[in-house]
């Protein structure tokens, strides 16, 4: 069978390896030069198989008159007037409760948990060095109230996730002696011994060369990609002036698959949530992390890439709903160069420049896999936030629907229209 995949992100690589792995011929088309440009180049490197909570919750819900109105707020939504925005926002509002909320776990951790063993399997696999390691994440709280949300997150998800240790500030200092937040500021905090961490940027690097060396794997990069229909059906993408036709096309376009499924004549619910990031060197060397560190009042996360010069450490933060706008605000990325500044001694001049990309975010937070309403087309993505976490186990899913083999996670909790 002929699969095109259409994206070549950390998603569309995932899904080209493990489709080339079941004996497809396998063509990746991107409209960048190179790959994983998208949201996977600069991401925060986290492996988060177990902080996979929705972001539309009755706690969101409630902090909602303040992020429409602060602009410091880490979390900004600027109001768009067009259909495909309103009615995202009206699906996130349904999702704003406890139960959504607990559907949502539950269905991310079983992709998070397949995404963790498939991530094995590839690395093993295609020999890949990209810094993976299980560092153990420390999520750190300025506040008492969300300290004490952090306990309570922390008790619920006892028994379905990870085993999770509660500190108090004193003890979050001694686990992370990189940590330059005076105690008295620091409530406390809780501790996950099994998280991971890595770097998507370089896994997709050395997953796209192992996939070059296939004689059944090709890239056609650089250009926008459009569909072209024949009878309501997907037979062929146009890209670079040529046309490529395939059995099936896998979209993993990102926070740009909302514009290919409109224009195939479907809608798909993805809207760009945009980020930003740094990455810093450490001061020296005792200014380096052992643990991912999420600064949860500022919504910053910390994670320490131990690369062969040395480490650094990759500051990722700010959620902003302002569209397809990937131009630098220059006040947001100042909020986490700050947020760094006041939680870790590193050198800011290391990275002046900073970078920022797109989160393809779903209202419910959950990525969209299975068959789209144009037959031909196989959907897997709106990935938002974990994305990188969640890109093996993705692929595995797709790939197991596209081949009719038996789905390793419940399908229906990742089909479009759900
Ligand atoms: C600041 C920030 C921090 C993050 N931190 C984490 C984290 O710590 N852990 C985690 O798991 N996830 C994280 N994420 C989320 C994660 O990075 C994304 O979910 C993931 O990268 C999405 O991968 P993707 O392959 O679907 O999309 P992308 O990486 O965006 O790739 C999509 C590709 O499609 C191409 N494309 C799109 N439209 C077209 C078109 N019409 N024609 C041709 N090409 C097209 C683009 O060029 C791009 O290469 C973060 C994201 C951001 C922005």
């Amino acid at each position: 069978m002929r699969v095109c995949v259409l994206g070549a992100g950390v998603v569309g690589l995932a899904t080209a390896w493990t489709l080339s792995e079941a004996g497809c011929e396998v063509v990746v088309a991107d409209g960048a030069t190179t790959v994983g440009q998208g949201a996977s180049a600069g991401n925060g490197a986290q492996l988060s198989y177990n902080f996979v909570a929705p972001f539309a919750s009755p706690d969101t819900l409630r902090h909602l008159p303040a992020l429409l109105w602060d602009g410091a707020a880490p979390v900004r939504l600027k109001p768009q007037f067009n259909m495909d925005f309103l009615r995202w926002n009206l699906a996130f509002l349904r999702n704003c409760t406890s139960r959504k909320v607990r559907e949502t776990t539950a269905a991310q951790l079983a992709l998070g948990a397949l995404s963790r063993a498939e991530l094995d399997i590839v690395e093993k696999a295609a020999e890949l060095s990209f810094c993976r390691r299980v560092a153990g994440k420390l999520v750190v709280y300025r506040e008492r109230g969300s300290f004490a949300a952090g306990r309570r997150d922390a008790e619920a998800q006892r028994g379905i996730g990870a085993e999770q240790i509660v500190l108090d500030g004193a003890e979050c200092l001694r686990e992370e002696p990189g940590l330059r937040i005076a105690p008295g500021l620091l409530q406390g905090g809780v501790y996950t011994q099994s998280e991971e961490l890595g770097d998507s940027a370089a896994f997709c690097e050395g997953l796209a060369a192992k996939l070059s060396q296939r004689n059944t794997v090709s890239f056609v990069m650089g250009g926008q990609v459009t569909p072209l229909l024949r009878e309501g059906k997907l037979v062929a993408v146009r890209a670079n002036g040529a046309d490529i036709a395939a059995d099936c096309f896998v979209l993993c376009f990102g926070s740009g698959s909302a514009r290919f499924a409109r224009a195939c004549g479907f809608r798909l619910p993805i809207q760009p949530m945009k980020g930003y990031s740094f990455t810093f060197r450490p001061r020296t060397p005792s200014d380096e992390l052992r643990h991912s560190v999420t600064d949860a009042d500022r919504k910053i996360v910390f994670a320490p890439l131990d690369r062969p010069d040395g480490q650094v450490i990759r500051a990722a933060g700010i959620a902003d709903l302002v569209g397809e706008d990937r131009s630098i605000d220059p006040k947001r990325l100042a909020a986490v160069r700050k947020g760094t500044e006041d939680a870790l001694d590193v050198d800011l001049d290391s990275d002046p420049i900073g970078w920022t990309g797109l989160r393809p975010a779903t209202p419910d937070s959950r990525p969209i896999i299975g068959p789209s309403p144009v037959p031909g087309l196989l959907l897997n993505t709106g990935h938002g936030a974990l994305g990188w976490t969640l890109a093996c186990g993705s692929a595995r899913l797709a790939v197991q629907l596209l081949l009719g083999q038996e789905p390793s996670v419940r399908a229906a909790d990742f089909a479009y229209g759900r």
